[in-house]
């Protein structure tokens, strides 16, 4: 991480009285145990205690500590509900952690125009739980769903199990506002389709906190299926598995969801959530079918088969809404189900061409080996992202160290084969040093033009994403020669 500047820190008394003055009563945290709560995010294996803690109520209160933030040349970071698995909420020990917890309200139902307007510290599953009872639903799904918040969804531009069929975040939202570093406030895109000029709302999904703080959300709002089924299929390898996705799209089949799980993680969601998986499977395909029944009935059938084709050992498909239900409940219990298994995992995210799954399965397999570190894979096998979790042990030394070039070596696998670093997690801190493996230096240089376009001082959210002293230290390796480094002057991370 950037180096924290002494001249900033030296003056963190003045600038908390100063942001008191903007956000009175308990919205600045100061205190150490209390700022400690924030000092991680969902990536947990690094940690920073932030300078101050700010949570604001009001867009103008945001403005404004922005405002004081960029005249003052003090960094920021956005927060929503901290799940965040790149490190992308990680605090800077010279900066102010900007959490936005307290803007909660849901603020319009739109159901003529098919769209809600949220504030960002909104969870996920609140949208839904507010619109189902007319028949609604916000499509993305986090598996961190109940917890994580809708701004965040909009920073990493989120995905989950239903993201195969109806699209990311970024196909889901279609209008924001935000604050600029210096105050301004922006509105982009609206309950309208295609704003005029450029795409900035494409550009700010996924932004990952790097170039303005979201304060409103309008999410587009998708009619419920009138009826879906679930089908759980048993493989005896997961090569078999992964070439029976690729086939099920390549039949023209979308599903409404499409993951797969391989022994490990089987085995353990099943103890933790007893949804009746296949204990015996090398690997397990959850493929959710939606439409009308007679729709359902026609896919069902053609999946059955295709899964036969490739092997499949075991099919079973849900006969009621409950048991469909209860399909899923072991997917997406599965990381919590997988901390049972191992003091600490650490989880991955890379994708892949969905045709190199089971070939990329088995070399992470040969790497479990060189690691001496056990995975358990889940993943969103239809879009071919892929979550290996690496098993390990913050408490044993040099484990934890294991583990992050086990998983270095899964992201360079992935972008060798054709992939990229990130499915829906971010880059943040986690594969910021990676980028190299996937961009070149013009590549880099004008992202962050696009960057200093909107903060030119770089102060929202820096160490994240762009590899930072990325030409001396040749992204992340830094060369020693005879006992010497190059540029021995600058600062190493
Ligand atoms: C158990 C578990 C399961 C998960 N499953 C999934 C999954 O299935 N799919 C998936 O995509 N992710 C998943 N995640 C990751 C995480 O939940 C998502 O990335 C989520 O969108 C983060 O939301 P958050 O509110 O926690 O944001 P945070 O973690 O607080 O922040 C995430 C990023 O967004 C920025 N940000 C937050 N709020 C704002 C704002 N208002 N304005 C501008 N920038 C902002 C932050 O600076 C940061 O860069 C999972 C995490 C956990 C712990």
């Amino acid at each position: 991480m950037p180096v924290p500047d002494g001249a900033v820190l030296s003056r963190r008394a003045e600038i908390v009285t100063a942001l008191r003055r903007i956000v009175p009563g308990e919205g600045v945290i100061d205190s150490e145990e209390e700022r400690r709560v924030y000092e991680s995010d969902g990536l947990t294996a690094y940690r920073t205690l932030p300078m101050v803690v700010v949570l604001p109520e009001t867009v103008d209160q945001v403005r404004r500590v922005m405002r004081y933030c960029s005249e003052h040349g003090i960094k920021l970071v956005p927060r929503g509900a901290g799940t965040s698995l790149s490190g992308g909420a990680l605090p800077l020990a010279d900066g102010v952690l900007l959490g936005m917890g307290k803007f909660k309200r849901i603020l319009e139902i739109d159901i003529a125009n098919r769209c809600a307007v949220v504030q960002p510290g909104v969870t996920n599953l609140a949208i839904t739980h507010a619109v189902q009872d007319q028949g609604f639903y916000y499509a993305p799904d986090p598996s961190s769903q109940i917890a994580c918040t809708i701004g965040g969804n909009v920073g990493e531009n989120s995905g989950g199990v239903h993201c195969l069929k109806y699209g990311l975040t970024t196909n889901n939202v279609i209008g924001i506002e935000m604050i600029t570093i210096d105050g301004e406030v922006v509105r982009l895109g609206g309950k309208h389709f295609d704003a005029a000029g450029y795409d900035l709302l494409g550009v700010m999904v996924g932004s990952e906190g790097l170039l303005g703080v979201v304060t409103e959300v309008t999410v587009r709002l998708l009619p419920k299926p009138p009826g879906a089924r679930a089908l759980l299929i048993g493989f005896p390898s997961v090569v078999g598995a992964g070439e029976c996705v690729a086939a099920i799209i390549a039949a023209g089949i979308i599903p409404g969801g499409m993951e797969m799980m391989d022994k490990l993680a089987v085995q353990a969601a099943e103890a933790f959530v007893h949804a009746g998986y296949p204990l015996d499977a090398e690997a397990l395909l959850i493929v959710e079918l939606d439409g009308c029944e007679a729709e359902i009935d026609h896919l069902v059938a053609a999946v059955e088969d295709i899964a036969g084709q490739h092997g499949a050992t075991s099919c079973r498909v849900s006969q009621n809404e409950a048991e469909r239900l209860n399909f899923w409940a072991g997917r997406k219990a599965a990381f919590p189900a997988v901390g049972r298994l191992s003091p600490d995992y650490y989880c991955m995210d890379g994708t892949i061409p969905r045709r190199r799954l089971g070939d990329v399965l088995a070399r992470m397999k040969q790497m479990e080996g060189q690691y001496k570190l056990r995975v358990a894979n889940v993943f969103h096998a239809g879009d071919g992202n892929l979550h290996p979790l690496i098993m390990y042990d913050a408490n044993q030394p040099g484990e934890l160290e294991r583990a992050e070039e086990f998983g270095n070596d899964i992201l360079r696998l992935c972008v060798e084969v054709g992939g990229v670093l990130t499915g829906e997690h971010g880059v943040g801190v986690e594969k910021r040093d990676l980028m190299g493996t996937m961009f070149d230096d013009t590549d880099l240089e004008q992202q962050q033009r696009l960057k200093c376009a909107f903060d030119p001082d770089s102060l929202l959210n820096p160490g994240k994403v762009f590899p930072q002293l990325c030409r001396c230290a040749e992204l992340g390796r830094v060369h020693v020669h005879a006992g010497q480094t190059r540029f021995p002057e600058l600062p190493r991370f």
